[in-house]
């Protein structure tokens, strides 16, 4: 499923924002995957449309798309060459799709910044530096083999040349995922080497909770991280509303101006950073979401489901969730001619409501 890697300097927030997260009931009420381990969380891809269809269709449950949540602690700058845990541990998220980087930009002077003072701008660089040198140091071991490799098997010389000319890259402070496609470089040649840079970043400010509505100071930070994606909570509000019940939750937020939960948007923002799409199944026993690819088809949809449904594919009938909801039904959407029957080469929007048909 999707993983999302948290990764941020020491005392940013990254438990507290952790903790919400995971524990969220706004969020992930109904959700039945919860904690796994210590430092990673299962929540569920927040979805009004489930509740919609659960009703339509009788459904005794709900599952949401999972989106799981890894809390990386203990990157400082120095841990290249050692400082405090060393980097070793950012092995945790190597098979991350996606790494979230927690800003401070909140001002408590209680809470000690490491490197004593308040700097997105800073702590950004910071971490991209050593996530940076965290590949740098994995190539450095890697080119020679695959070098060694290339010499003697042929199909072998793509990737050794695409190390070497990432570790030139990655030289000049470039993350891959930013710089590859200028440089020539295809990253797909480079995937076993899970590089941490060639994932897309995307950027979550813990700010004060009375300057989320201060657009300017907002679009500053957005800045800084431009055109990766930058979502604005407060870390601390967020985390108060864990023990709230929905509607005190949604109370609070309103009361500092916002409409749902930031833990809401970061999830979204995952999702969309992904080109990731959500389509759906509905039943007496189940309203479930399933997470695909924009552009995929429906075999491969029917794939993420099981592979034996991609395999002996034979049709799909979908609906989309507004008709069906127009309808009031299944049966009403059949007869009002907005169930449609698809081929292999159909391709998948948000939202399709989906009974896929296949041999065994
Ligand atoms: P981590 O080291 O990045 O995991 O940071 P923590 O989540 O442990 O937070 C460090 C300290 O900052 C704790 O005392 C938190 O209560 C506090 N903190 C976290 N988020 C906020 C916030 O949004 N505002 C304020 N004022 N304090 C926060």
């Amino acid at each position: 499923s999707l993983t999302i890697g948290i990764v941020g300097l020491p005392n940013v927030g990254k438990s507290t924002l952790f903790n919400a997260l995971t524990r969220n009931n706004v969020l992930a009420a109904n959700y039945p995957f919860a904690t796994i381990e210590p430092n990673v969380g299962v929540v569920g891809l927040p979805d009004p449309r489930l509740a919609t269809l659960a009703e339509i269709f009788s459904s005794e449950k709900i599952l949401p798309a999972p989106v799981s949540f890894v809390d990386i602690a203990g990157l400082v700058r120095g841990a290249s060459k050692g400082q405090g845990r060393g980097n070793a541990f950012l092995a945790n998220i190597r098979d991350a799709s996606a790494i979230c980087q927690v800003v401070r930009a909140f001002s408590d002077p209680n809470v000690v910044h490491v490197d004593g003072k308040v700097s997105p701008a800073d702590d950004i660089e910071t971490i991209n530096t050593e996530l940076i040198l965290a590949d740098l140091q994995t190539l450095e071991k890697a080119v020679p083999r695959l070098e060694k490799e290339a010499r003697l098997k042929k199909d072998r010389a793509g990737i050794a040349a695409a190390a070497a000319a990432a570790a030139k890259l990655l030289d000049t402070g470039v993350t891959l995922y930013v710089g590859a496609e200028k440089a020539g470089i295809d990253l797909d040649e480079l995937r076993e080497l899970h590089l941490l840079t060639t994932k897309p970043f995307l950027y979550v400010f813990n700010v004060d909770e009375d300057e989320l509505g201060n657009a300017d100071f907002l679009d500053e930070l957005r800045a800084l991280v431009a055109p990766a994606e930058a979502v604005f909570m407060d870390a601390k509000v967020e985390s108060e509303l864990i023990d709230l019940p929905e509607d005190e939750a949604l109370e609070l937020l309103e009361s500092i101006g916002q409409s749902e939960p930031g833990l809401n948007q970061l999830i979204r923002v995952g999702f969309g950073t992904l080109g990731l799409q959500t389509y759906l199944t509905a039943g007496p026993k189940e309203t479930r979401a399933w997470t695909v690819a924009v552009g995929a088809t429906a075999p491969e949809a029917a794939g993420v489901i099981h592979t034996d449904f991609q395999r002996g594919f034979i049709k799909a009938e979908v609906v989309s969730f507004d008709d069906l909801v127009g309808a009031g039904s299944m049966s009403a959407a059949k007869a009002a001619g907005k169930v449609r029957i698809e081929g292999k080469d159909y391709v998948m929007r948000d939202g399709d409501v989906v009974e896929f048909r296949f041999n065994v």
